[in-house]
């Protein structure tokens, strides 16, 4: 290597002129001349060598303030120079791209302006060092991008007199943005760690605990946290074996939920509630253990007092509702008993009824709940029901109700509005009025026979009279024809009159009989019972016909049972029944055509203790008027008729315990009248001969 000289050094010895005598200049001793050149030579290669170094020199310079500069604008920290005032000398491409703002713009501007307000003091505080040395020369504030968003940095100076020896603070600014979030979520955490309801606790792998929150302390009465970090888990538990139970489920599952005895260091205890789970690094490696618990001692009591107090309550409900269930039955049962029908309607619908308003209708009550009560309501009743439902007013109705055989009877209801399971419903009460108004049918027959009777009596008290001033008459007339067949029996024989002399008395004594059973009829109290049958009676009323039945062409025929038991009756009065009802027969024959004309007699054993009669004809039946009528008093279809016949009949046969009836008979030709009376006794059930 060259060492380098310096060529303007007259002092430097290693100079090739020095130590020599120097001419004058313009003069040079010839001898020294050559040596001069070559010395300049030497110098002048000197001086390039010199000059080429200085240019090496240049150049790495001019390459490390590039190098420099590069750095100054790439280094990712903000550099920034503020004067005195706060003002911005100088900035790197950091600091404006921290900004937002370009860097031409940012000089000469206060940094102030990009700064928090709220920040502003501490700024203040932080600048005066300029002029003021504080301890501290770091600071962190917020300053504001330019799209808004707030920027934490940490700024720290030094001051340093610029080229002109005034001070200056040059600033490094660093985003920490970044951390300080991450300290404000910590801090949070912390927070949220330590006013937890629940105990929070952490503990290494080895189960000692590191970290515990406000409420572990709380719940387990410990005052310092110095006494619980670095305990063992297994210290707060009652039972060991718990405690290892769990580090053992944590190791193999990761986590552990459920209750354990908790112990306090005064050795009492309480039920807790836990959730552990193991913590691990981002690696996964293991690093510890968290858990949480909770006191449930209250809540364990409280659940059990609960299930208590639901025992006791259903307990409860079950006895209410044994009691409402025989309540209810005890309802119905007294419901049912009524004689009143009871129906529970709402809008019309059948919801609930009584077995008395089924039977009523002739329906099983299930078949009738949940149809329209208007199924149970005659046609002509409907409107008036309905104009009932749209009143509230208790009220009565008379209406008719329709049976399941789609027969009509007579009701009188009573409609209310009522609460029915919490509902408000339609309670009707119905009466069934059938009894009641055949009741009133036969009191206003019993009205109409009272007429009849009295006119009845009259007739009676006049036929009374007249059988009186008839009987003392056909008596004589009787003795006298005796007496006169007596004397004069010669003559009658010859003559031939004999024979209706006989005819003359039996006709006598038979108008006699007729005087005295019409008495009898009259009061019918008065009857002469005596054993008899009814096939003789039936026999011996045969020839007082036969003349009518010839006038009208009717044939009579008789089917008497041979083996008829006896009866207890009079006589007499059985035969004007049977007299009785086949003079009608007969008179109901006499208009038909020839071959129908026949009235035909039976006598039967009836039931188990009873002899029947019928009469049958062939002739005109009865209308549907005259069998509703049959037995009424002067009821008759004929121009002639009294219609007291029938009357009179049923009178004698009700007398005898017996009972009468009158139909028309089944194929539809005629009618048939039957009596039916109660035989003597079981001894005289013996045959009589017909
Ligand atoms: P009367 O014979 O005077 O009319 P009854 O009391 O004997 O009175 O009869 C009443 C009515 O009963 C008769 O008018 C007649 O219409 C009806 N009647 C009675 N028996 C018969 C019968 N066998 N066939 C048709 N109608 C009868």
């Amino acid at each position: 290597m060259f060492q380098r000289r310096n060529p303007i050094d007259a002092d430097n010895n290693s100079s090739p002129l020095a130590g020599r005598d120097v001419s004058p200049p313009g003069t040079l001793p010839a001898a020294e001349t050559p040596e001069i050149e070559h010395n300049l030579q030497v110098y002048q290669i000197e001086l390039e060598m010199q000059n080429e170094e200085l240019r090496q020199s240049q150049d790495d310079l001019l390459a490390s303030n590039a190098r420099y500069l590069d750095l100054y604008n790439q280094v990712p920290v903000g550099l920034v120079v503020l004067d005195a005032a706060g003002l911005i000398q100088e900035t790197n491409l950091a600091t404006a791209t921290l900004l937002g703002v370009s860097r031409v713009k940012l000089a000469g501007q206060a940094l102030s302006r990009y700064i928090f307000h709220e920040d502003q003091d501490d700024y203040f505080r932080f600048r005066r060092q300029i002029v003021e040395p504080t301890p501290s020369c770091r600071v962190e504030l917020r300053i504001v991008h330019c799209d808004m968003t707030p920027i934490w940095v940490q700024v720290d100076a030094v001051v340093f007199p610029d080229d002109q020896g005034r001070p200056t603070l040059r600033c490094m600014l660093r985003d920490v943005t970044e951390r300080r979030q991450l300290e404000h979520s910590l801090q949070m955490k912390n927070q949220a760690f330590n006013a937890a309801l629940s105990a929070k606790s952490i503990a290494t792998p080895d189960g000692i605990i590191t970290e515990a929150n406000a409420t572990f302390l709380r719940l387990w009465h410990i005052p310092h946290l110095e006494e619980v970090v670095g305990s063992p888990i297994a210290h707060f538990f009652m039972h060991r074996r718990e405690a290892m139970a769990i580090m053992v489920a944590l190791d193999e599952i990761g986590y552990w939920e459920g209750e354990f005895t908790a112990r306090r260091g005064d050795g009492s205890s309480f039920l807790a509630r836990a959730l552990a789970t193991v913590l691990r690094d981002s690696n996964g490696k293991m690093t510890g253990y968290q858990s949480s618990v909770m006191d449930v001692t209250e809540r364990k009591q409280a659940e059990l007092a609960l299930e208590e107090w639901n025992q006791t309550l259903e307990a409860r409900v079950a006895e209410h509702t044994r009691e409402l269930k025989d309540s209810v039955e005890r309802f119905r049962q007294l419901a049912d008993a009524t004689f009143e029908g009871i129906a529970v309607a709402d809008d019309g619908i059948l919801l609930d009824g009584n077995q008395r308003f089924a039977e009523m209708h002739g329906y099983e009550l299930a078949e009738m709940l949940g149809r329209p009560l208007s199924d149970f309501v005659a046609p002509q009743s409907r409107r008036a029901v309905a104009k009932g439902f749209s009143s509230t007013r208790p009220r009565n109705h008379r209406v008719f109700g329709l049976r399941k055989d789609g027969s009509v009877f007579p009701l009188e209801t009573h409609m209310r509005v009522g609460p029915w399971l919490e509902h408000s419903v339609r309670i009707i009460t119905l009466r069934d009025l059938t009894e009641i108004k055949a009741t009133e049918g036969r009191m206003h027959s019993l009205r109409t026979d009272l007429v009849h009777a009295q006119r009845l009596a009259l007739v009676s008290e006049v036929s009374a009279g007249i059988i009186h001033q008839l009987s003392q008459p056909l008596s004589c007339m009787g003795t006298n024809l005796s007496v006169l067949r007596k004397l004069k029996a010669a003559e009658l024989e010859q003559c031939g009159a004999m024979e209706i002399f006989h005819d003359l008395e039996a006709d006598a004594a038979r108008m006699r009989d007729i005087v005295i059973h019409l008495r009898a009829i009259a009061n019918p109290g008065q009857i002469a019972r005596a054993s008899g049958c009814l096939n003789a009676l039936t026999k011996e009323v045969l020839p007082l016909l036969r003349a009518r039945a010839d006038h009208a062409q009717v044939h009579l025929k008789l089917d008497l049972c041979e083996h008829l038991p006896a009866i207890h009756a009079d006589a007499i009065q059985l035969s004007q029944v049977i007299f009785n009802l086949m003079c009608n027969a007969i008179e109901a024959s006499a208009d038909v055509p020839l071959e129908r004309r026949m009235v035909l007699v039976t006598t039967r054993p009836h039931a188990e203790s009873g002899v029947e009669l019928r009469v049958r004809d062939h002739g005109c039946g009865l209308s549907d008027d005259s069998i509703e009528r049959l037995f009424t008093p002067f009821f008759s279809t004929k121009s002639t008729g009294m219609g007291v016949g029938l009357r009179l009949c049923q009178t004698i046969i009700q007398a005898h315990d017996g009972q009468i009836d009158g139909f028309n008979n089944a194929d539809g030709i005629g009618a048939t009248f039957r009596i039916e009376l109660p035989v003597d006794s079981p001894l005289l059930m013996s045959p009589v001969s017909a």
